[in-house]
């Protein structure tokens, strides 16, 4: 667990399994179910599609939202 939980959630990403350190998931690799590489000890780790389906959805509408308020300036 990170030190700072507030600092933490400020970057997206998860925590490496194997090593423990920080692995940036950029929401791009999420959204395509793209092999996630931990930079530090070279784990890869697959996104369980069917498992992270309800955060997945949730990404996928922020990602929307995000692209209606660009379009829109
Ligand atoms: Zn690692």
């Amino acid at each position: 667990m990170a030190k700072n939980p507030a600092e933490a959630s400020k970057v997206p990403g998860m925590v490496c399994p194997q090593c423990a350190s920080r692995i940036v998931v950029t929401m791009e690799q999420l959204l395509a179910a793209a092999p996630i590489r931990c930079g530090n000890c070279g784990l890869e780790l697959t996104v369980d599609r069917e498992q992270s389906r309800d955060a997945l959805q949730s990404l996928e509408e922020l990602r929307r939202s995000l692209q209606q308020f660009r379009g829109a300036q």
